[in-house]
This record gives C-alpha cells, sequence and structure tokens, in this order.
C-alpha cells in the first residue's frame, strides 16, 4: 500500500495560464483522501499528472518516495487503477468486459473481481455466467450495474492505489448509494484518491481536500469541513 505525494507541483497547459498553483497533499498508504472543488478547480488535472497524461512545470509526484517520472509506463498503470465517471463497455460479455483473456486473468480472477464489485446478483441470473452479451444484442444493464462491471475491471488487476475520477457522478442519487458503499468496501485496503465535485459523495474519506482555483483551500473530515460552512 503506498504513499501517494504531490510536493508543490506547478503545472499548465499553455504556458501562460497556470492550472496549479504549488499544490501539496499527501495520501498516506492505506488512506483514503478526497479532492473536492467546482467545475474547472483542477481536478481532473491532477488524476492526468498522476497518470502522466503530462508532467508538472515543477515540484514532484511521488509514489512510495520515487518520482513517477522514474517509474516506466507499465509499472505506473500497474499501481494505479481508475474507476471513472463513465466507462464504455464492450459489446460482449460481462468476463470480457471485466478482462477475461487480458493480461493472463483467469476465470477464479474475474470472479474474485466480480464478487468485489458486488457483480455475483447480476452474474448469478445470468444462465451462463459470464456469456450473455452486454450491448444492442444482449443485456441491457442499468447505470450502477455498468458501474459496477468498470469496478470489477479495475480490481482484477489489483492495483494497490485507486483513483476514483467522479465515479458516481453519473448516477442517480439511490443508485450513487449503493456503488459508494461497494467503493469504501474496495477502497479499504488500498491508498485511495477521488475526485468529486460534491462534498456528499467523500463522506467517508479519511480526509478533504478543497481544491479552488489550482490552490487548496482546506483540509479536514467531512465533520470538520460541514462545520466550517
Ligand atoms: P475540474 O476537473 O476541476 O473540473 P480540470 O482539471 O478539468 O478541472 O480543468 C482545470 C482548468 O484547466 C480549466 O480551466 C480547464 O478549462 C483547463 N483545461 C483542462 N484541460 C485543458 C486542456 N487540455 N487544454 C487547456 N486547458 C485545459
Ligand atoms: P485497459 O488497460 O484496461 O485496457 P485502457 O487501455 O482504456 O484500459 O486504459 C489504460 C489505462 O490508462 C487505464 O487503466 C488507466 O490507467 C488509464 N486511463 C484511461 N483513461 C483514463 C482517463 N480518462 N483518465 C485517466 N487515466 C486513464
Amino acid at each position: 500500500r503506498p504513499t501517494v505525494v504531490f510536493d508543490n507541483v506547478v503545472f499548465g497547459y499553455e504556458p501562460d495560464r497556470t492550472i496549479l498553483h504549488g499544490l501539496s497533499f499527501e495520501v498516506p498508504a492505506g488512506q483514503d483522501v478526497a479532492i473536492v472543488g467546482p467545475s474547472g478547480a483542477g481536478k481532473s488535472t491532477i488524476a492526468r499528472l498522476l497518470f502522466r497524461f503530462y508532467d508538472p512545470w515543477s515540484g514532484r509526484i511521488l509514489i512510495d518516495g520515487q518520482d513517477i517520472r522514474e517509474v516506466t509506463q507499465a509499472s505506473l498503470r500497474c499501481a494505479i487503477g481508475i474507476v471513472p465517471q463513465d466507462s464504455v463497455l464492450f459489446n460482449d460479455t460481462i468476463g470480457y468486459n471485466i478482462g477475461y483473456g487480458r493480461d493472463g486473468a483467469t476465470i477464479a480472477d474475474i470472479e474474485k473481481a466480480a464478487r468485489g464489485a458486488a457483480l455475483s446478483g447480476l452474474i448469478d441470473r445470468l444462465p451462463k455466467r459470464f456469456e450473455t452479451e452486454v450491448g444492442e444484442r444482449g443485456l441491457k444493464l442499468s447505470g450502477g450495474e455498468k458501474q459496477r462491471v468498470a469496478i470489477a475491471r479495475t480490481l482484477v488487476k489489483n492495483p494497490p492505489i485507486l483513483l476514483l475520477d467522479e465515479a458516481t457522478s453519473a448516477l442517480d442519487t439511490r443508485t450513487e448509494q449503493d456503488i459508494l458503499a461497494t467503493l469504501h468496501e474496495v477502497s479499504e485496503n488500498r491508498t485511495s484518491l477521488s475526485i468529486a465535485h460534491r462534498l456528499s459523495t467523500i463522506a467517508d474519506a479519511d480526509r478533504i481536500f478543497v481544491l479552488n482555483e489550482g490552490k487548496l483551500a482546506e483540509a479536514g473530515t467531512h465533520n470538520e469541513l460541514l462545520r466550517a460552512d
């Protein structure tokens, strides 16, 4: 369970427009840290830097003390599993969508990931496990079920770090609560960074940072931040 550190990170997409103004925060090993802020604050930019889609102008991003610029792209992808807001599923079986046949994943791995994502109920209802297609010709999945498939797809790689990027923003409130409970469970043995624009979706985080115009405005637990309002 690694520690993730942003150390005085400065970054912008265009030379004359700084988006992140010297951002420093730590996600301690095994903890669940959340970054919340309005649209345009720079939240997704943090995710893109963590995946090295871009590198900071200055400052460093460290995983277990190592600058991510010194890590191969392949090991970075193994270390960090992302659950995005909208996952595109293949027009194929649930098993394939979770990762069957890719990266050496076995049926046992797939089933374990499906259980972790609380998909067992759906799988048990299928006539042949995993063999009913998702998509136009086959099974219709609800938004919540699709998101569970996406969570299982991430879990199958067993990443030590989870990045939840607005993972429940596209869901209705009731489904959101179900998925949040599952995400809370699957983050338990991992280091997890959640990105959200609503405080209500990150109530379980060990620590919350409020990001505004590329600066960290406040930090605390959910209750501390509510009291500060
Ligand atoms: P958030 O995720 O908090 O909504 P983003 O990190 O997506 O915010 O964006 C922060 C700022 O960076 C916004 O002002 C946005 O317009 C700008 N931005 C995002 N992506 C790009 C890009 N590829 N090129 C230029 N500007 C960008
Ligand atoms: P897979 O590795 O499961 O075949 P992809 O090829 O779609 O999936 O993506 C490879 C990796 O790139 C993902 O596992 C994730 O680490 C990263 N990635 C993909 N899309 C995004 C995104 N929108 N934001 C951040 N990282 C992403």
